[in-house]
């Protein structure tokens, strides 16, 4: 058993002024306040969950050639290159990763030999259709309902935590054009079908409005990205927006980044303008990263995009805490172990200095951080 001291605590809802005392006990919380065991104090901190990262790609590294890299590297080198990003990760705070298209399974194998690392949540290669947005990491399957649950099966077979399937099309694939639908309303219905037969949930990637409202109605339990992307700029569908409210589908926005100096292409802009009123209405806005898929996006650049998010949104400091702790938790179906301190919970944990529900930027200042009750090295 151990303490751990601090001077502020954010316990993945609230945050909490005053020192307090978290109990620590073979990597799970045991409780908040007194002990007799032995008490670290870490000063000056705010002590909170460390953070979840709902959308990565593990494999790949930022502004490199990814579709060559992925269709010519040889396996121990991905792997190796996995394990790097997994622990840039670690060290800036993100404490889970989910790994939402690999090549070759290879995130399962990182996840499952894994120490000192974050804990890893793996999609394998997405579902994607023949020369569709992200062939290249394997995952091609025509759009035919026995194909697509056939698919879902080999991924299930292989120990996936998620099925990730390309509702539509994406930036990054070259002659893929992002609002256009890849999968129909009974294809994807064929995806959440199969894996939620097998207890799994299913994320989709889906910018265009018709691939957002078809996915929604097939029963899927996240969005990535939701931008409502049109041939030249965005448009939202409200009654897919209240549709997705109602069934409490995840939205993953994409904004951890670097923050550069060069402004939004105005469609990324346009994408943003409707989701101030969209967490208003009850949306559940994960902020997230994709990290790996761009130059500015290194896997441990979720942190530094959250004052932006905050601005998008219009959230408050306090709510983009719980966005990237306990609702990105949530939507990662671990939220019964991850994303909140409270006995029971996993010792994954960040402390930072300053206080964050004031400035999100002081999440950027590491102070330490726990994984299953171990201190990691920040280097
Ligand atoms: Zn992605």
């Amino acid at each position: 058993m151990i303490g751990l001291r601090c001077a502020r605590l954010f316990d993945g809802d609230t945050m909490h002024h005053g020192r307090r005392t978290v109990v620590l006990d073979g990597g799970r919380i045991v409780g908040v306040g007194a002990t007799d065991a032995p008490v670290v104090d870490l000063g000056d901190v705010t002590l909170m969950p460390g953070l979840v990262d709902a959308h990565t790609h593990l494999a790949f590294a930022p502004g490199s050639d990814i579709v060559g890299d992925m269709t010519s590297l040889p396996r121990e080198v991905v792997l190796e290159r996995m394990r790097e990003h997994a622990g840039q990760a670690l060290r800036a705070g993100i404490t889970t990763v989910r790994d939402l298209g690999d090549r070759d399974y290879l995130a399962v194998e990182l996840r499952d030999g894994s120490s000192a690392l974050p804990e890893i949540l793996a999609a394998g290669p997405p579902i994607t259709t023949p020369g569709g947005h992200c062939w290249f990491l394997g995952g091609e399957v025509p759009a035919d309902r026995s194909a697509l649950a056939d698919a879902v099966a080999e991924r299930v077979a292989r120990g996936v935590d998620v099925i990730k399937v390309m509702a539509t099309g994406g930036s990054i694939t070259p002659g893929s054009a992002a609002h256009e639908s890849q999968y129909d309303f009974s294809q994807l219905s064929a995806i959440v079908e199969a894996a939620h037969s097998a207890g799994l949930p299913v994320t989709a990637h889906a910018h265009g409005g018709s691939g957002i409202r078809d996915a929604v109605r097939a029963g899927v339990d996240g969005i990535e990205h939701g931008t409502f992307l049109t041939a030249d700029g965005a448009e939202p569908d409200w009654s897919t927006i209240r549709e997705l409210i109602a069934a409490r589908v995840y939205v993953g926005v994409t904004a951890g980044r670097l923050l550069t100096d060069a402004p939004p292409p105005p469609r990324v802009l346009a994408a943003r303008a409707f989701l101030p009123e969209m967490q208003r209405s009850g949306a559940l806005l994960v902020c997230s990263s994709d990290a790996g898929i761009i130059s500015y996006k290194p896997h441990y650049c979720l942190p530094f995009g959250l004052t932006d998010f905050q601005q998008f949104t219009e959230l408050s400091p306090a709510a983009v805490l719980t966005s990237v702790t306990r609702l990105a938790a949530d939507s990662c179906s671990v939220g019964s172990r991850k994303g909140r301190i409270a006995p029971g919970y996993d010792a994954d944990l960040l402390a930072v200095h300053g206080d964050p529900s004031q400035d999100l930027a002081v999440l950027r200042d590491v102070a330490a951080v726990y994984r299953a009750g171990v201190p990691v090295e920040l280097g």
